[in-house]
């Protein structure tokens, strides 16, 4: 039957352009996801830098004050054979220790701040690894996204050149019918009919209706999803 076989190549190429539609609408949603995640690591790897940046002006601050008391104890200590009273040497000596027991505070806070930024250190590159690779795959696929972008309009515009084509054979009215079921049965408008059954929305047809498919050429549909039927020998049959 010649109107069925042009009628699935019409159901085929609708359902390739159907698939190419939903694809290059998907697209955008990929790309705004892709993106957001990339923006999410690059936001948690920024904060951890800054944290990690924070430590290391108070690392340097800590290392540097207990440098300059260590250079005052010397100073002093050198001063102290220079010194003629007892006096000022027992103050000198008050004086340094003073500054050594200021300085192992300091010391104190250096070790707990080494700490912390130590594990700021690792929890940075931990982030980095991360942002890296997402920034990786980010920009891979959305090389493949523009590249694909650029082919969807052309694809599409083949596919709907052949569907004109086969349309062309047919009468106007039963495309329009056609499509009309395409957009209302989820992108499936024919169907064939097997053992007194619509394989589509797999209720029985009656056996009047399955005998009429066998032998007009008049097109039918289902009663049930008003899918157009055909009638298919089944498998078993053919093979037999
Ligand atoms: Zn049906």
């Amino acid at each position: 039957m010649e109107r069925i076989k042009h009628l699935l190549d019409l159901q085929e190429v609708m359902s390739q352009a159907k698939r190419l539609e939903d694809e290059k609408q998907k697209i955008p949603l990929e790309a705004a996801d892709l993106k957001k995640l990339f923006e999410e690591k690059e936001a948690e790897f920024l904060a951890a830098d800054k944290e990690f940046q924070a430590l290391k002006t108070q690392r340097m601050e800590k290392e540097r004050e207990i440098e300059e008391e260590r250079d005052k104890v010397e100073k002093a200590k050198s001063k102290l054979m220079s010194i003629k009273t007892n006096k000022e040497y027992y103050a000198m000596l008050k004086e340094i220790d003073g500054t050594r027991r200021s300085n192992t505070t300091r010391e104190d806070e250096l070790l707990s701040l080494l700490a912390k930024y130590e594990e700021s250190e690792k929890l940075l590159a931990e982030r980095k690894a991360e942002l890296d690779d997402v920034a990786g795959k980010y920009r891979e696929r959305m090389t493949e996204i523009t590249a694909r972008m650029g082919s969807f309009d052309a694809d599409i515009e083949n596919i709907l050149a052949r569907k004109g084509e086969i349309a062309a054979k047919l009468d106007k009215g039963l495309v329009s019918r056609f499509e009309t079921i395409f957009e209302r049965r989820e992108g499936v408008a024919i169907a064939s009919a097997v053992n007194c059954s619509c394989t589509a929305c797999n209720m029985n047809i009656s056996p009047q209706l399955f005998n009429l498919l066998q032998r007009e050429e008049k097109i039918h549909t289902c009663p049930n999803c008003n899918r157009i039927i055909y009638f298919e020998m089944p498998v078993d049959e053919e093979a037999g």
